[in-house]
């Protein structure tokens, strides 16, 4: 079955087609600046070379039919006729409590899409453009939901509840979601069928350390709590984001800095997280190389960081009871083998230990083991594939 991915956000829409009897990617690319000037397709073949065509795309529909008519090219297209696609999976940022499994799309389906949209303001209402482009061309084509928020529903109250009154959880929706939902199910899954234990007894802590990161505890399987909450801005400090903070910073940065509910909301998610620390970059890469050439404030950024994500490997070690495996995955975890070191490398007390050689010189893009044949917890790099969670849960619900 060929499942076309589809990740949309609010001027960018990334793509995959997806064989999933046999896991082959058969092509995917990106449509950027939707709706702006100078909007653009990529679009490669697997195999094949990449291709860039430079042309207006008004809308979500004219990127989607863009998508479509690059995968037919007789050419260089991967498809004879849009029939081959036999069905669309979509990425939704949040589903809420009302979906902790992905789901086919229905009028209703989006209705509730819609009114989580107070949740994730940003994001839903993009991938809803989606959904819309693809019914509007490909109105038979069967069209699955996966959401970032599902993995997660699986918490426990104590888990997912604030300390707040009840009634901002039961009436007003506060409490935790999480996101990155399904990398963490992902790379789990991966890192559980590499122990040597029936899967109810596996404690595994996942660390999505990307641009925007998050950590997991997944017990049995099962998320059991998770750093990012309510929104996407709770947790280890990220790119931009702040992460967690004494929420009494938000009114007291209100009145010291004159801002209104936009410009502290603004403060917290661009202007924070290691880019605000360092006043360098939000990207690791530069963040790396400014502190190798002696940038004070790009090593405490990395420093902050490295060790927010070691405290949270603590907690949820307790909220676990044990731990058996520490996955890193996403852009920095992937890559990022200092930051690997600096988290992993101080976490003997626990059982681990890193093999620092190996994982400083261990292969891109593989999934490898760099703790040390005697670590009593094991330490994977696995790169995630949220795509490929898509396909197959697409795959299983039209498949119905
Ligand atoms: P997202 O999906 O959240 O946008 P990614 O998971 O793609 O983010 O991660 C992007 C980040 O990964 C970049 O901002 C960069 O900091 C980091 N990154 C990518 N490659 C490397 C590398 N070779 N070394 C260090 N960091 C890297």
């Amino acid at each position: 079955m060929k499942v076309l991915v589809i990740n949309a956000g609010s001027s960018s829409l990334k793509y995959q087609l997806i064989d999933v009897d046999n896991g082959d990617v058969i092509a995917k690319g990106l449509c950027e600046r939707i709706g702006i000037d100078g909007s653009m397709l990529t679009y490669k073949p697997t195999g094949g070379d990449k291709h860039e065509f430079k042309q207006d795309m008004k809308d979500h529909t004219d990127a989607i039919r863009m998508v479509l008519d690059a995968l037919v090219d007789p050419a260089i297209g991967v498809v004879k006729s849009m029939d081959e696609i036999d069905a669309v999976g979509h990425r939704i940022v949040h589903g809420g409590e009302k979906f902790a499994k992905s789901a086919l799309i229905t009028d209703e389906l989006i209705e509730t899409v819609k009114e989580l949209s107070t949740l994730a303001p940003l994001h839903n209402p993009a991938n809803l453009m989606g959904i819309d482009a693809c019914r509007a061309i490909m109105p038979n084509t069967p069209m699955v939901a996966v959401f970032d928020t599902a993995f997660h529903q699986t918490m426990p109250a104590e888990a997912f509840l604030y300390g707040l009154p009840y009634e901002a959880y039961t009436e007003l929706m506060v409490r935790r979601y999480g996101f990155h939902g399904t990398s963490h199910l992902y790379v789990s899954g991966r890192a559980i069928a590499k122990l040597d234990k029936p899967v109810e007894e596996t404690r595994v802590i996942t660390c999505h350390l990307g641009n925007g990161s998050s950590i997991a505890a997944v017990k049995g399987g099962k998320c059991i709590d998770t750093s990012m909450g309510l929104t996407p801005l709770e947790g280890v400090p990220m790119g931009t984001r702040c992460g967690d903070m004494d929420p009494a910073i938000v009114t007291y940065l209100m009145d010291k800095l004159n801002l209104d509910r936009k410009g502290v909301d603004t403060y917290m998610n661009k202007k924070s997280g290691v880019l605000g620390i360092s006043g360098v970059s939000s990207d690791f890469r530069d963040l790396g190389e400014a502190a190798a050439q002696g940038n004070e404030r790009a090593q405490l950024a990395l420093n902050t960081f490295a060790y927010k994500v070691k405290k949270y490997i603590g907690a949820y070690a307790a909220a676990l009871g044990g731990v058996d495996a520490i996955v890193f995955t996403a852009g920095v975890g992937e890559n990022d083998r200092n930051i690997r070191e600096a988290i992993a490398g101080e976490l003997g007390y626990l059982g681990v230990e890193l093999d620092r050689e190996y994982n400083q010189n261990c292969p891109r893009g593989e999934e490898v083991e760099i703790s040390t044949k005697e670590s009593r917890v094991k330490v994977f790099v696995i790169p995630t594939d949220e795509e490929m969670v898509i396909a197959r849960d697409t795959a299983a619900l039209a498949a119905k």
